[in-house]
């Protein structure tokens, strides 16, 4: 028996220490710092527990010229949501973490693109039994004859496993269940975490196989590890959405291998989750007649254009101090609108409650939503419809004025083809596509909106 070494870990960070301190000096946090048993040893590879023999690729400098520039090879997941997410599909030998709250529906997901994938793929799950899976497994449609699953949450044994079955792609379910040889502490620590990490990391890259892996995280980030291993891996998935919502948002927090503004849409079903592609007819209540308060405006998630419904409900303040709220739009915004709405436009709106949520349960960043926040909130003021077939998009200006906002071409066209007949921008948008079957509205200042809409 080697002799046992000892270090301190700091559970929200990862940082390592010789010695107990009260505080990380890496992260700053208090009584973050757990005593682990550690025991390094300098081949504590997967090669160790099976016998792959990966060809040792030494790599040598190469000019820029002599640069292989071919687009990276992409395997298709066949799911069009996680494709685009990823930047296209997996780059094989990429590692991926994918993220987010314990019952969200991670494993599900998971399991599902392992029955889709047109890969020989081996799902390993510490979390499930076998029997529990292929009851989940029944109920999704179509299955893959390339899928197996393994219940094992050792990692030499999943090597040895692999080294059997020779899979194309590894979907581990999920790291906080794994636990090395090498390291005597239990799963679940940082250090656990860390070194199965590293080995499947090493995995990945010497065989060029993708690996999938489930990280469960709280709201406050506060389970051990998943900090750490953000920056482990190339790329960063995180599964969210209401657990009483329907839909969930597939979103890349970090992508090595493309952009992080994409976004996937699924809604969950008995059968497993369903692709939505079109999300716009889903962000929108269908509704037959016009109520006050509400106002589509035209977003944009990544490259993607997006109608989303903002709802607004403006009331006279029952108590002294007056309630704001937000739900899916920056609180700090909406005050900012609201003091633009008074000082500008003349809208009494101090003594009012105003609350204020962006339905499905999306969170929107581009500042093109402002105009429909505006509009939606003089609607629920004035108690009067905004016409249900108008679309908002243009950024607000401290001043009142209305800004342009980018990819405005692809906007108008979007709201066109969704049936919408009329649409407020801003006049300084240069606008080059000639829309037929929908009305451009050029707006200057909050004004304009108001004199059109209620005017
Ligand atoms: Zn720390």
């Amino acid at each position: 028996m080697a002799k046992v070494k000892t270090a301190f870990f700091c559970q929200n960070c990862g940082t390592q220490f010789p010695k107990w301190m009260g505080q990380c000096t890496a992260c700053k946090e208090w009584n973050t710092l757990v005593e682990e048993v550690i025991q390094k040893e300098e081949k504590s590879s997967w090669k160790l527990a099976s016998n792959i023999s990966a060809t040792q690729r030494a790599a040598k400098p190469l000019k820029v010229k002599e640069i292989d520039s071919a687009e990276e090879i992409r395997m298709n997941t066949l799911d069009g949501e996680l494709n685009r997410v990823l930047g296209g599909g997996l780059v094989p030998g990429s590692m991926v973490l994918l993220g987010g709250e314990p019952g969200i529906g991670k494993s599900t997901l998971l399991l599902q693109i392992s029955l889709k994938l047109p890969y020989k793929t081996l799902y390993v799950s510490g979390e499930e039994s076998q029997k529990q899976i292929k009851m989940r497994a029944e109920r999704i449609n179509p299955q893959s004859e390339q899928c197996y699953i393994l219940t094992e949450t050792n990692t030499q044994n999943i090597f040895r496993q692999i080294d059997e079955i020779q899979p194309d792609v590894l979907i581990i379910d999920s790291i906080q269940t794994l636990h090395t040889d090498y390291i005597e502490s239990s799963a679940g620590t940082v250090s656990q975490i860390k070194e199965c990490t590293a080995e499947l990391t090493k995995f990945a890259k010497e065989t060029g196989t993708p690996v999938l892996i489930i990280g469960h995280i709280t709201k406050d980030g506060s389970i051990a590890g998943p900090k750490m291993l953000e920056h482990m891996v190339d790329t960063v998935l995180q599964f969210e959405g209401d657990r009483n919502h329907v839909y969930r948002i597939l979103r890349a927090n970090k992508n090595r291998f493309g952009s992080t503004a994409e976004l996937g849409i699924y809604e969950m079903q008995g059968s497993g989750l369903r692709e939505v592609a079109n999300p716009s007819e889903i962000l929108i209540s269908h509704k037959e007649e016009e109520l006050s308060g509400t106002a589509i405006s035209a977003t944009l998630e990544g490259m993607r254009p997006l109608m989303v419904e903002v709802q607004a409900l403006v009331s006279t303040a029952v108590y002294g101090t007056p309630q704001r709220s937000a739900t899916g739009y920056n609180l700090k915004r909406l005050n900012m609108i609201l003091a633009v709405l008074e000082k500008r436009a003349g809208f009494r709106l101090g003594q009012k409650d105003v609350f204020l949520n962006i339905t499905g349960g999306i969170t929107v960043d581009d500042p093109a939503i402002d105009l429909g926040v505006v509009a939606a909130i003089l609607s629920s003021d004035q108690d009067l419809p905004v016409g249900k077939d108008f679309v908002f998009a243009g950024e607000v200006g401290l001043t009142g004025e209305i800004r342009p906002i980018n990819r405005a071409d692809q906007r108008i066209q979007e709201a066109e083809k969704l049936g919408f007949s009329t649409i407020f921008i801003s006049k300084y948008n240069k606008i080059t596509y000639k829309s037929s079957g929908i009305k451009v509205i050029l707006v200057t200042k909050i004004e304009d909106v108001v004199e059109y809409l209620f005017g």
